[in-house]
């Protein structure tokens, strides 16, 4: 048999990889020292974050040599060792055997660029909001989120007690979620999940403005795009700076593999380039549908507010 594209065999070994990150953030967490350090004001960073994204970028590194990665955590000035780090050799055959889109079939390991946050909603984590984390993986190709991988080390299905994984590719599909014709139960009228840990007035306003008949306030962006795709939001609005590349390239692929949009909150495409700056300075906005209309409504003093 002839082997698979690039990117089909990429995607296999990232969902393994993000299995096997959940794997060990739910170690951590049960022996009990989270080693935490803040990065900055209000950002933390533990022991789960760093082993698993040495667990993440050692695997496919040794894999895919001429890949870009690019992890949330600074480990390079710890132990240069790899020994320790857990890596990851298997693939996910489900997605090997799946037939990769015409137009990603000849992608070359140098035109792709792998965005990882090892650990997302680190503060929810260490406040022992364990439903909110999600290891993501995103692939972009040329700037574009084209295929993402988020995994949920902890669920409220207490059915899926090693974690769920949830992943996409544009042109290929979604699959391991809900699935999104099933009726909503909860948060009738329109809903929009906001952050609960970084609030602040510009969020404020836009939430305001947007008038929504139900507010989810959970922390984690991977968290956020679990809302909105499987239809327990309508949004996900984020109107000022905070997150990075890292937090929405995952969760924009998969959205977008079902037809919805991320932009930020002026309406620009957000560009996954490694020469590029990691932040998103004007902020997320991701949706299934209806996504100029609610553009639309987020007031010209807060778009103002953030670089067009
Ligand atoms: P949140 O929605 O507040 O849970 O944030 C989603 C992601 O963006 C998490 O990885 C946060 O750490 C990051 N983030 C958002 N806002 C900020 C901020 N003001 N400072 C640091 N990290 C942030
Ligand atoms: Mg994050
Ligand atoms: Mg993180």
């Amino acid at each position: 048999m002839a082997t698979a594209p690039v990117l089909t065999r990429l995607l296999s070994s990232c969902i393994s990889c993000a299995n096997s990150a959940g794997g060990i953030i739910r170690n951590i967490l049960r022996g009990g020292n989270l080693g935490v350090v803040m990065k900055g004001f209000d950002d933390p960073q533990t022991e789960a974050d760093r082993q698993a994204q040495r667990c993440i970028t050692t695997s496919l590194s040794r894999k895919f040599p001429n890949i870009t990665i690019i992890g949330e955590e600074d480990i390079s000035s710890q132990v240069t060792d790899e020994s320790d780090a857990v890596v990851v050799t298997e693939e996910t055959n489900e997605v090997l055997q799946m037939t990769c889109p015409q137009k990603y079939e000849k992608i070359e390991e140098r035109q792709i660029v792998v965005w990882v946050d090892p650990l997302d909603g680190t503060k929810e984590f260490t406040e022992g909001f364990v439903t909110h984390v999600t290891v993501l993986i995103g692939i972009s190709i040329e700037g574009e989120a084209v295929a993402g991988i988020i995994h949920q080390p902890f669920c409220d299905d207490p059915a899926q007690g090693s974690g769920r994984t949830i992943w996409g590719m544009v042109g290929l599909g979604v699959y391991g979620h809900v699935p999104i014709t099933l009726p909503r139960t909860t948060n009738a009228g329109f809903c929009v999940a906001i952050t609960r840990s970084h609030f602040n007035e510009l969020v404020q306003g836009a939430v305001d403005a947007v008038n929504p008949d139900h507010i989810l306030r959970e922390g984690g962006a991977g968290n956020k795009y679990l809302k909105v795709i499987e239809k327990h939001a309508d949004a996900y609005l984020y109107p000022t700076k905070g997150t990075k590349k890292w937090d929405t390239c995952a969760g924009e692929a998969i959205l977008k593999a079902l037809g919805g949009t991320t932009t930020d909150c002026v309406g620009k495409p957000i560009q996954y380039l490694p020469s590029q700056s990691v932040h998103n300075l004007s902020g997320v906005l991701a949706t299934l549908q209806g996504h100029q209309q609610l553009l639309d409504k987020i007031p010209q003093e807060i778009k103002a507010r953030l670089p067009q």
